[in-house]
């Protein structure tokens, strides 16, 4: 618990400060479809600009093959950055070549510049060691310090969260601290009744998280594309819906378990059952266990939570003074399976208490059905970062923080 802090850096003022951000946003023809992670950067940066650092912004976006892919390029993001802002944010069109070297060395005391996607670099994710530590030596030389602020990285060993805080002096970002915080609160002493309510797509994802968490809270709500595999497991015939029939035996283990604990494992009682997987597809609602009967039967895919399970899902929630909710509760791209995710969401934002939102899909759609990062007690900018992190698993980006 000892992460170190931006304090521990001593005074910034005129320093160069590399900032590993996660700007890791979507992007559709190059326009931004949700800044998010933007948006959760400005507290660091804004209190790094105003110690009057020279702040050397990178990040990784997308997945391009560790080298120079235009359709990954971190500009799109510079310039709303500087937006938000609201003053000039430099854009340096390489990493650690010459383009970055110049930009950092203009620098004036306060001012930004964003250098090119880390992974336009092979040596960022390299398996090997020695690969990742001789691209962070080139990082380094771009600043005097770093500081660690890509919460949606820190689970990842890769040079820019890794190594290079092993060779400069780093410290924690007000995000990490943030998200570490309202983690923290989950796992120690959460306040009660604890509701976690996880939905998505496969039960498999979130093993280490139902394990993790089962002995720490009231109810388990269970939602999305895992709950047929819980249906299943209690004997249902569940149709065409997402089934992990490996799954069955772990998933009756963690009712068994539950039952002993005193833990309430809550399924669906009605879904909505649609003849394909599709938008526009023909749907009813239907009996959690019979779901075999509906117009479609055999072929019938359950897409949603129904409005039964909805209504009971949300009083679940309201009535808790600790919401941890992952994995949304339905097909929510889908406008026509989005109900479930949306009163969910809805009770989340109306809860007496801590309501966390973790989960890439999960944050996505919220921001979709038009709801916004304040409602709720805390968004989580790190999906895999977090589950790990509830997993009780060792996340290096941390540990080389400080944190143990
Ligand atoms: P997160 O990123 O929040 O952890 P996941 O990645 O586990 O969430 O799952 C998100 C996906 O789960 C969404 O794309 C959603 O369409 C899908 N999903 C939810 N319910 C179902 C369902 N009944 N059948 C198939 N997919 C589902
Ligand atoms: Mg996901």
């Amino acid at each position: 618990m000892t992460l170190r802090t931006l304090e521990s850096l001593g005074s910034l003022e005129g320093k160069r400060v590399i900032v590993r951000c996660d700007l890791n946003v979507p992007l559709k023809d190059g326009v931004i479809t949700d800044d998010g992670r933007v948006r959760a950067s400005l507290p660091t940066l804004k209190t790094l600009i105003e110690a009057g650092a020279r702040v050397v912004v990178c990040s990784h976006l997308g997945r391009p093959d560790g080298a120079p892919d235009p359709q990954y390029s971190l500009e799109p993001v510079a310039k709303r950055l500087s937006e938000l802002l609201d003053q000039p944010v430099a854009f340096a069109s390489d990493t650690v070549g010459e383009s970055a070297r110049g930009a950092v060395a203009e620098l004036g005391d306060g001012e930004v510049v964003v250098i090119e996607n880390l992974r336009f670099n092979a040596g960022e994710t390299a398996k090997d060691d020695d690969a990742r530590r001789a691209f962070a030596g080139e990082l380094a030389a771009l600043g005097d310090a770093l500081v660690s602020d890509g919460f949606g990285v820190v689970h990842r060993k890769q040079a820019s969260v890794y190594e290079l805080a092993e060779i400069l002096p780093s410290a924690a970002g007000l995000l990490i601290a943030t998200e570490l915080d309202v983690l923290d609160r989950l796992t120690e002493n959460p306040e009660r009744p604890y509701t976690v309510v996880l939905g998505g797509s496969k039960v498999s994802d979130k093993l280490g998280v139902i394990s993790h968490l089962l002995p720490r809270v009231d109810r388990i709500l269970v939602g999305g594309g895992m709950l047929f595999t819980f249906l299943a497991a209690q004997g249902h015939a569940v149709a065409s819906s997402l089934l992990e029939k490996d799954q069955l035996d772990t998933v009756r283990g963690y009712l068994t378990e539950a039952a002993e604990r005193g833990v309430e494992i809550v399924l669906p009682t009605d879904v909505v059952v649609a003849e394909s997987f599709s938008a526009d597809a023909a749907h009813e609602i239907v009996a959690a266990d019979a779901i075999e009967q509906s117009s479609f039967g055999a072929s019938g895919i359950g897409l949603d939570i129904g409005p039964d399970t909805a209504a009971a899902f949300a009083d679940a929630i309201r009535s808790s003074k600790t919401v941890f909710w992952n994995g949304p509760m339905g097909v929510f791209e889908f406008p026509a399976f989005a109900a479930g995710t949306k009163a969910v969401a809805q009770a989340l934002t109306e809860v007496d208490g801590l309501g966390v939102v973790g989960g890439g899909d999960s944050a996505a759609a919220v921001r979709q059905l038009g709801f916004t990062d304040d409602q709720f007690g805390h968004i989580s900018t790190g999906g895999g970062a977090s589950l790990e992190f509830l997993e009780g698993k060792k996340l290096p980006g941390l540990e080389v923080l400080g944190w143990a």
